[in-house]
Parts: C-alpha cells; sequence; structure tokens
C-alpha cells in the first residue's frame, strides 16, 4: 500500500487499541500512535523496497528484510526506542509518587511498536506483492488479494478504516 496509507491505518489502530487497554488522554495515544507509524512504516517500506529495472521501467519491489511478521515486529520495537529513552530521562521515577503511573510508563510505547509492523503487513497482504512468509527454508510471497499498490479503493478503505478508529479511539479514550 502507499506510504500515507500506512500512516493513517496504523495511527488508527494503534490509538484505537491504546484506549482500549490503558486510561490515557486521547492526545498522548495518538502522540504515541502517529510516532511509532509514522517511524515504522517509513523505515518498513524504505529499506524494504528497492527498485528493480524491468521491460517496464523501474518498478518498486519488496524484499524479505521487512515485509516478514517476525521482522517488522523487530523494526517496530527499534524505532521506539527513542522515545523509551525520552522517557526514561525526563518522566522515570515520577511514575511511582503519581496515581496515574501507567500514563508515563513504557508499556503502551512498546504496546504501539511492537503493533505498528503487523498493521504494515496486514494491508499489504492485500497487494500484489504481498509479504514474505519462509517455507522449507525459502522465502515466499504470500498474499491474500492482489491489488496494485496503489490501487486508489482499497487504499481509500484503508484510509477511511484508519479514520474510524481514530474516532473510536476518541470515543473511549479520556479528555482532561
Ligand atoms: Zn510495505
Amino acid at each position: 500500500m502507499k506510504l500515507k496509507t500506512h500512516y493513517v491505518f496504523s495511527t488508527g489502530l494503534i490509538s484505537l487499541l491504546l484506549s482500549l487497554l490503558f486510561s490515557l488522554n486521547f492526545y498522548y495515544n495518538l502522540f504515541i500512535a502517529f510516532y511509532s507509524s509514522f517511524l515504522g512504516n517509513t523505515l518498513i517500506d524504505r529499506i524494504g523496497h528497492k527498485e528493480m529495472l524491468t521491460r517496464r521501467g523501474y518498478i518498486p519491489v519488496r524484499t524479505p528484510l521487512t515485509h516478514t511478521l517476525p521482522r517488522s515486529i523487530g523494526w517496530g520495537l527499534v524505532v521506539i526506542l527513542p522515545l523509551l529513552y525520552l522517557i526514561y530521562e525526563t518522566h522515570y521515577g515520577y511514575s511511582y509518587y503519581y496515581d496515574d503511573g501507567y500514563y508515563y510508563s513504557f508499556l503502551p510505547v512498546i504496546i504501539s511498536g511492537i503493533l505498528v509492523g503487523p498493521s504494515h503487513m496486514l494491508l499489504d497482504v492485500f497487494t500484489e506483492n504481498g509479504i514474505y512468509i519462509k517455507k522449507n527454508g525459502k522465502w515466499r510471497r504470500y498474499a491474500l488479494a492482489h491489488f496494485k499498490y496503489d490501487n486508489i479503493g482499497i487504499n481509500g478503505l484503508a484510509i477511511f478504516l484508519g479514520f474510524l478508529m481514530l474516532l473510536a479511539s476518541y470515543y473511549f479514550s479520556y479528555h482532561y
């Protein structure tokens, strides 16, 4: 899928799950979700796609470096490290003294790091290049549907779902 589609879909999915799991402020949820969605998806597509020269000119192809379920989780965890460090430096220690301990804790950030990769794979599995799974020691491409990565309908649908999940997250989370 297109990168901007990934941004919206992952941000929506992650902030919805965070709002269901933790009683956090909506904008704090949104910040964590957008942070890991933006960096995680960019990293997965930038280093996971390479240009290949074919008869039709250069086309983007996927490599198994990022487009597998376990590796995508790994890359998601890599991008949250700076944010975890920042939280550690600025708020660690305080969380014990306030009853909104979860607010500044690492758990929501770690969960969002775990989710961003699978949310990327979930969309790409519907495109013609699919994702990679290992079968008998070999990387195989796997797809549930074969839409072109920039198909307007399927990208539009994923963006729409992302917005719906954001709305739901707003509805389920705290506002103070
Ligand atoms: Zn991709």
